[in-house]
């Protein structure tokens, strides 16, 4: 793994924090993306350092086009090369049909789902020459059951899984494979408001999952061998909660 250079958006916390560190962990360099928690990224890239790995941070709103541009310049200027990206930042803006105003609307897809596209896109030309390449968008069981009060994040989400089957049908045959998984309820600041009872009777585990298993699903995509076969899917992580 040790030449192997990782992308992971949104990883100054949460679920992107765990991924970026399990990376690297296995000797692949890691490019930890922020909006605005510059310390947080930063301590990120010093624990994977103190453990012997390599990785920076860079800040950029991956909604944003010039962002993304700079995100990716800075990745090749430091490391030469992008392996794999995992488009993982994404937020919530949540509120009922009736009150949701088109800021909460255009705010979730511009992040959640247009992030997805500008950051695939820009790595797409580097993975096309290097003939390799997987990409793992996180997308949420939200995209594929829907939730009251999550209109925009459900559409954000189910349009990730649209685009990641359509890309996998136009990458792979050049090595690149893409992917997505779709977490249920993961303990992170995203889920710290939830109501636990009633989000606890819903999952057939009975309980929250981690970011860390999180991380061992999307390792296992973003890495391992015998998921060169593996293009086009959506993998849920959910404890049973969507059972397809
Ligand atoms: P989180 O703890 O709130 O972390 C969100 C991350 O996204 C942070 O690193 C944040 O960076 C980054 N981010 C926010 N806006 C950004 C922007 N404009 N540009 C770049 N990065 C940005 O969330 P999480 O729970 O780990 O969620 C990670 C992903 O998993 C999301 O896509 C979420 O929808 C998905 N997911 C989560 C759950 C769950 O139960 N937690 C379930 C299903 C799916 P800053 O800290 O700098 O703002």
């Amino acid at each position: 793994m040790d030449s192997k250079v990782a992308i992971v958006t949104g990883s100054s916390q949460g679920i992107g924090r765990a991924i970026a560190i399990e990376l690297a962990s296995l000797g692949l360099k890691v490019v930890v993306n922020y909006a605005n928690s510059k310390a947080a990224a930063e301590e990120v890239v010093k624990d994977i350092i103190r453990n012997g790995g390599e990785a920076i941070a860079v800040q950029a709103n991956i909604a944003n086009l010039e962002d993304v541009k700079k995100l990716i310049d800075n990745t090749l200027n430091k490391f030469g090369r992008i392996d794999i990206l995992v488009n993982n930042a994404g937020i919530t803006r949540d509120k009922l049909l009736l009150r949701m105003k088109l800021d909460d609307w255009q705010t979730v897809i511009d992040l959640n789902l247009t992030g997805v596209f500008l950051c695939t896109q820009a790595v797409i030309k580097t993975m096309l020459k290097q003939k390799n390449g997987r990409i793992i968008n996180v997308s949420s069981i939200v995209g594929e059951v829907g939730n009251p009060g999550q209109a925009n994040y459900s559409a954000a989400k189910a349009g990730i899984l649209g685009f990641t089957k359509s890309v996998a049908k136009e990458v792979a045959s050049r090595g690149i494979t893409v992917n997505a998984i779709a977490p249920g309820f993961i303990k992170t600041n995203m889920t710290k408001d939830l109501e636990k009872e009633n989000v606890l009777q819903s999952i057939p585990l009975k309980r929250l999952g981690t970011p860390e298993e999180v991380a061992g699903l999307t390792r296992f995509l973003a890495v391992d061998p015998s998921a060169a076969y593996i293009t086009g899917q959506v993998i849920n992580i959910d404890g049973g909660m969507v059972m397809n």
